[in-house]
């Protein structure tokens, strides 16, 4: 089982064998306090399609969209402090209305990847969950394909702006128009079934 968080970091690091413990709360720290989740296009793609949107009216509702030098990012765009996606049941309880398409970060936490080597990743020792329930394993298949679309998305995007040299605005355009295009013909990754089958945290 994993150890303690050290001092220096509230990320526990942890490897895709070793085991943790984790059962969701539903307190809503982690969609009601930020949010803080970057998207990738295919994130964006997956989320437009399911509240039957185009992609360009889901950016322009809910998505910042960030040009650092000539790089671009996105992530969700809080409302009063907390994720727009996020709802309560009468009896208060949480309710994610995107959830089949929620974005792979939100999947995976309270685990998070931050590279591309995916022998391990990091667990939020400061989500209310962790340490309550039984005993789980990252889901490897989740982590594996997220890093699958973190390096396609992001290296797709460099190409254009480094190698085509358009301006990181014109480059997000024209591949979220193109990954809109490429889900047309149902890949994987525009299979809500297939991403389900990947598990969750
Ligand atoms: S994942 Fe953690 S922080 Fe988020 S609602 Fe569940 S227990 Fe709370
Ligand atoms: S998309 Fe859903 S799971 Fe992700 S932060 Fe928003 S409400 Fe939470």
């Amino acid at each position: 089982m994993v150890g303690e968080p050290n001092a220096m970091s509230r990320y526990v690091r942890l490897r895709l064998s070793e085991t943790f413990k984790f059962k969701c709360v539903r307190c809503d720290m982690c969609c009601g306090t930020g949010p803080n989740v970057s998207l990738t296009g295919y994130d964006v793609v997956r989320m437009a399609k399911f509240l039957q949107m185009s992609w360009k009216s889901f950016l322009r509702a809910y998505v910042n969209v960030i040009v650092a030098d000539i790089f671009v990012f996105m992530s969700i765009r809080g409302e009063h402090g907390k994720c727009p996606f996020l709802h309560y049941k009468p009896s208060g309880e949480t309710l994610c209305v995107v959830y089949p398409a929620r974005p792979l970060r939100c999947r995976l936490y309270p685990l998070v990847v931050e590279s591309v080597k995916p022998s391990h990743v990091y667990l939020d020792s400061f989500c209310p969950g962790v340490g309550k329930g039984g005993e789980k394993r990252p889901p490897e298949r989740l982590v594996k394909h997220y890093v699958w679309e973190l390096k396609t998305y992001y290296s797709r995007l460099t190409k254009l702006v480094l190698e085509e040299g358009l301006e990181p605005l014109q480059a997000l355009e024209n591949l979220l128009e193109a990954l809109w295009s490429e889900s047309e013909e149902k890949p994987d990754w525009a299979n809500l079934d297939y991403i389900e089958s990947l598990g969750a945290t």
